[in-house]
């Protein structure tokens, strides 16, 4: 096995296998094979696209403790940073994704954690709907839901979901991985695309589980797959596991592309930065609000890039973007 035979059955239309998978993901991320796949993941995105990258942009309707407890985010009760709820109101919504609108996110993202009331999301999706153009592409981020749900999500004017069973989805997350897989059949069974991504990544998780994470994904004909990883929140029991490089986030990226079919155009990466851009990312996204990896109330006073910084991050590394309601969500309905 080497890259080049990888890299010319890829071009060839050919999924790779798991053990080709894991060939590629054990490589230093330094090596220059490792370069040599970030290429070849750039230039598929790139033709898929014709080298216009999309950015969406995402608010949090609350901010909560979480009793799902994923070890990972910085809402699970047991980490301790957030301790009383917090929620927008209509308004403070509504302002949120106009100016998001403004700022020519391709789409908007509305996020809550797992309890937030589902009728109350509801209810906030009709007026947040209502004040956008017809043409924005909204988007859910929310837990776990039925089919009778997920339909209803649709039913107010969600496009799509983002949705991803996480690495190791049961142990370092307080959700049961049969539901989350559930969930995004029910949500796809609706009518609403599927995003995912392969999150969150750390030191500790092997080639074969990324390999079998990239696969689950492909197996979706998601609207986007991507790589996205782990951001250590300090004090936090995980944090000792540490974080990997931007340098491996992309690398992982890189492959994850190449594992995709090429009815798969979206490659996301979080958070944004120039190396994932350069190895194949044609997704960032701005955030406002609660953000699961910041410690900050308000994301955008923390962690959280705007539409602009995100556009500007694509512009460093040779990314035109996109301007208008986003494709990879689109092209999935
Ligand atoms: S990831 Fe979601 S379900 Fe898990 S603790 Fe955070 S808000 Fe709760």
């Amino acid at each position: 096995m080497n890259t080049h035979d990888l890299i010319r059955k890829s071009q060839e239309g050919n999924q790779l296998s798991r053990d080709e998978l894991v060939y590629l993901l054990s490589m230093p991320p330094d090596a220059p094979e490792s370069y040599l796949v970030m290429a070849e993941a750039n230039r598929i995105s790139k033709e898929l696209t014709g080298n216009m990258a999309e950015v969406h942009a995402q608010l949090a309707l609350n901010l909560a403790p979480c009793p799902s407890n994923c070890a990972f985010c910085s809402f699970a009760q047991k980490n301790g940073i957030f301790t009383g709820e917090g929620r927008l109101t209509m308004e403070e919504a509504v302002a949120y994704v106009r100016q998001f609108e403004k700022d020519g996110a391709n789409a908007v993202f509305v996020m809550t954690t797992a309890q937030y009331p589902f009728g109350l999301f509801l209810e906030m999706s009709q007026e947040i709907r209502k004040n956008l153009h017809p043409k924005t592409v909204l988007i859910a981020n929310i837990g776990d839901q039925s089919l009778a749900n997920a339909r209803k999500v649709k039913e107010v004017g969600y496009s799509g979901v983002y949705h991803a069973l996480r690495l190791r989805e049961g142990s370092d997350s307080g959700l049961s991985p049969e539901k989350r897989k559930e969930s995004i059949r029910n949500f796809q069974e609706a009518g609403l695309g599927v995003g995912t991504c392969v999150e969150p990544v750390g030191p500790e998780h092997t080639s074969e589980e990324l390999a079998d994470m990239i696969l689950f994904t492909a197996s979706l004909n998601p609207s986007y797959s991507g790589a996205a990883r782990r951001i250590p929140i300090p004090g936090t029991e995980i944090a000792k596991r540490g974080s990997i490089s931007e340098l491996r986030m992309a690398q992982v990226v890189a492959i994850t592309r190449l594992g995709m079919p090429r009815t798969v155009v979206g490659n996301c990466t979080h958070e944004p930065c120039t190396l994932g851009g350069l190895a194949g990312a044609n997704l960032f996204w701005a955030e406002v609000g609660a953000n699961p990896r910041d410690t900050e109330e308000k994301t955008e006073e923390g962690r959280g890039e705007t539409v602009e910084s995100c556009r500007a991050l694509f512009h460093e590394c040779g990314w035109n973007c996109y301007q208008g309601p986003s494709r990879y969500y689109n092209d999935k309905l």
